[in-house]
């Protein structure tokens, strides 16, 4: 039997934290908490979680930006941000630097949870019985079973989120695809955001994989692989 999954809590209220703490215990998880940044990546390196959860504003040298940053930079470790500041550029910044998801505080709890799932749900992947390579032109291949992206036989290094928007358009190659269409169908249905996200994943999957991508824009409407 497969133990339960560990969560890394970093956030320097001690208020939120154990809200957030005793939310995630009753689901079923571990819960380690860490209080500012260097306590932080010290806890995910020696606890190995399934998950961290981020508070963007910490105290001292380094803040949650900072953190992930150097989470990203060695792991596809699933992160989703916790941000008190209710603007679309650090929300998106937090996109950027590569993390999964957030939530802006006030957060529901509740709402947290169901976040937490639906990453760790998609980042267990599919049954091995399921093991399927999409092939796509420009010499760019989907391995769902491996979760992985590769470019001209190169694995790419990818966030779990955009793994699973490649892996939801690759699904759907030649349909176009609003941007609620793919909120949907990779964020969640109940997924309550700004759909400027999608853009910014997509940003990022152009980005990684060049022009060897043919993901084209579909003025007034989405997105479409070809
Ligand atoms: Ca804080």
């Amino acid at each position: 039997m497969r133990s339960r999954p560990v969560v890394v809590v970093i956030e320097d209220d001690p208020a939120i934290a154990d809200l957030v703490e005793l939310y995630l215990r009753r689901e079923g998880y571990r819960v380690h908490q860490a209080g500012d940044a260097e306590a932080g990546l010290r806890t995910v390196e020696q606890r190995r979680p399934a998950l961290v959860i981020l508070d963007v504003g910490l105290p001292g040298p380094q803040d949650g930006i900072d953190v992930c940053r150097a989470i990203r930079a060695a792991s596809d470790l699933p992160i989703v941000m916790l941000t008190a500041r209710d603007d679309e550029v650090d929300r998106i910044l937090g996109l950027e630097m590569g993390a999964d998801d957030y939530v802006v505080k006030p957060f529901s709890a509740r709402e947290l949870m169901v976040r937490v799932k639906n990453i760790l749900r998609r980042a267990a992947g599919p049954a091995a019985a399921r093991r399927r390579i999409l092939d796509m032109p420009g010499d760019v291949a989907v391995d769902l079973d491996r979760r992985e992206a590769r470019r001209a036989g190169t694995p790419v290094a990818l966030t779990s989120r955009e793994f699973d928007l490649l892996a939801f358009l690759a699904g759907h190659r030649g349909l176009a695809l609003s941007r609620r269409q793919l909120l949907d169908g990779v964020w969640g249905a109940g997924w309550v955001g700004d759909e400027r996200t999608v853009d910014v994943h997509v940003g990022q999957l152009r980005r990684k994989l060049g022009g060897e991508l043919q993901l084209a824009t579909v003025w007034g409407v989405g997105y479409r692989l070809d």
